[in-house]
């Protein structure tokens, strides 16, 4: 067969292993250039602390049948120890790695996502609550699949200084707000501009949300992801 012996190589993170038949292992990782790959290689060539998940590390392999790949080889780049030292860097990178995998597709290339995840796990041991980095982390991902917009404006009347209301990733003021619609106070509201704005990573690292904010926005995210 022509290209199916050549040998490729790509860059990802590992989201996930799973031990396959006798001897061997299947990589699930956020590469660069596809997205998800899933790799099969032998457990020999996939030394235990290469293969913890948030590892980046580099993969040689050759295309097989369907969208598994066969993997030849792999070298770690970076086994990001200092996560292991925080136990709640380790909690938020985990839950990071979860959402990555419920929200990319396997070979639909997503570098901004690839680039922002390797962002957000070298930031999680800089935060004094790395939790916030899950939020932005889910905020971003809506934005970039176009499942939430920028603007802070009700959907219906572009009003934006009454928003009271969301609803399936829209703001919403009071006046066009279905009666299911999740009413979030100013705080929130805030909050959730905040996170769609940040970019700077000096401004990430001094973030700071109150825990009752946090919980009313994993709700509104819920809302969406539900959708
Ligand atoms: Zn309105």
């Amino acid at each position: 067969m022509f290209s199916q012996q050549e040998i490729l190589t790509c860059e990802g993170i590992i989201l996930r292993t799973l031990p396959y038949r006798e001897n061997e292992r299947i990589l699930t990782l956020m590469t660069k250039e596809h997205g998800i790959l899933q790799a099969i290689l032998y457990k020999k060539n996939v030394p235990a602390a290469i293969c913890s998940p948030s590892s980046k590390i580099e993969l040689l392999y050759k295309e097989g049948r369907g969208n598994l790949a066969l993997g030849v080889d792999i070298h770690l780049l970076d086994a990001n120890e200092k996560i292991r030292s925080s136990l709640a860097a380790m909690l938020e990178v985990g839950k990071m790695l979860s959402i990555t995998l419920k929200t990319q597709v396997e070979r639909k290339p997503a570098p901004e996502i690839y680039t922002l995840l390797r962002l957000l796990i070298s930031l999680s041991t800089e935060m004094a609550d790395p939790e916030i980095l899950t939020y932005i982390y889910s905020i971003k991902i809506l934005l970039l699949e176009g499942m939430i917009d920028t603007c802070m404006h009700c959907s219906i009347c572009h009003q934006s200084a009454t928003l009271t209301h969301f609803s399936k990733g829209e703001w919403l003021c009071p006046e066009h707000a279905p009666e299911y619609a999740i009413v979030a106070e100013h705080s929130v509201i805030e909050a959730w501009c905040l996170l769609v704005y940040i970019r700077q990573l000096d401004k990430i690292k001094e973030l700071v949300l109150d825990s009752e904010v946090k919980k009313r926005l994993a709700i509104l995210l819920d809302d969406v992801m539900q959708h």
